[in-house]
């Protein structure tokens, strides 16, 4: 057993500490539900960022864009602010080249192990969505990206999964990646990371069903039910994003 085997990761404050009971609650601001923390192996990390430092830089890819350009929203300036930031995001991985190691995550969330620990006393589920095995190197890529929108006013890490009630009754949970603000609004975000040649057509099909899932389920400061999409393929430096609406659902 190594030194890292028994640790947790808090979601609302990102606080690593000793696992003490299976409540995992966080020592320093108390929540309840922390996930056990996966340590990424140094070597392992490493190898990432020196991969990043000696990559070209990201480009944007307009595919999707094109792809479901009959079913955008009308607003304009919407996507525009949205593409802006995105495009914003990940043009800091190349502006940060020197400052990787503290960039890249050295702890990410084991879903597998907190549902173990949860069953043994904690009440909720973890999002089915959540738990869906990415790659290791989406997994890191997901934290660098975390880092980035840390300082940005128009983009927000959602924290913690938010209830709902579904058609049944029955008390569920969804957790998107962000918010983004844009004049009042608050639109439910998914970052989706893929292996090389896996950002294709159906893939991202699929995961603009769920980006669409959740934009009909953030009711609260979303009456246009938005939601939005980030793909990105660190092996092929490719990345993308579309913002959308109802209007989308015809062509998924
Ligand atoms: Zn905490």
């Amino acid at each position: 057993m190594s030194k890292f085997d028994n640790l947790y990761l808090c979601p609302k404050c990102d606080y690593v500490g000793s696992i003490t009971d299976d409540k995992l609650e966080c020592e320093k601001c108390s929540h309840q539900g922390c996930y056990v923390a996966r340590h990424i192996n140094e070597g392992t990390r490493k190898f990432w960022i020196r991969k990043e430092q000696n990559s070209s830089g990201w480009r944007f890819e307009k595919k999707i864009a094109t792809m479901y350009k009959d079913g955008l929203p009308h607003d304009k300036n919407m996507i525009k602010q949205f593409q802006k930031t995105v495009k914003h995001i990940f043009s800091q991985f190349g502006q940060h080249k020197d400052d990787l190691e503290n960039i890249f995550p050295e702890f990410i969330r084991d879903y597998k192990r907190t549902t173990g620990r949860r069953e043994r006393g904690w009440r909720k589920n973890i999002s089915a969505a959540k738990q869906v095995r990415n790659s290791l190197r989406g997994m890191i890529y997901e934290g660098a990206v975390n880092h980035f929108t840390n300082n940005l006013e128009n983009f927000e890490q959602v924290r913690l999964p938010i209830p709902y009630v579904d058609k049944n009754g029955k008390d569920r949970e969804f957790e998107p990646d962000y918010w983004f603000h844009f004049n009042g609004y608050k639109i439910p975000v998914e970052l989706k990371t893929y292996d090389k040649g896996r950002m294709a057509p159906a893939t991202i099909k699929s995961g603009i069903k769920q980006s669409r899932k959740y934009g009909n389920l953030s009711v609260d400061g979303n009456p246009k039910k938005f939601s939005g999409i980030i793909v990105c393929n660190p092996e092929d430096r490719l990345f993308s994003c579309i913002i959308m609406d109802e209007n989308i659902e015809r062509l998924i």
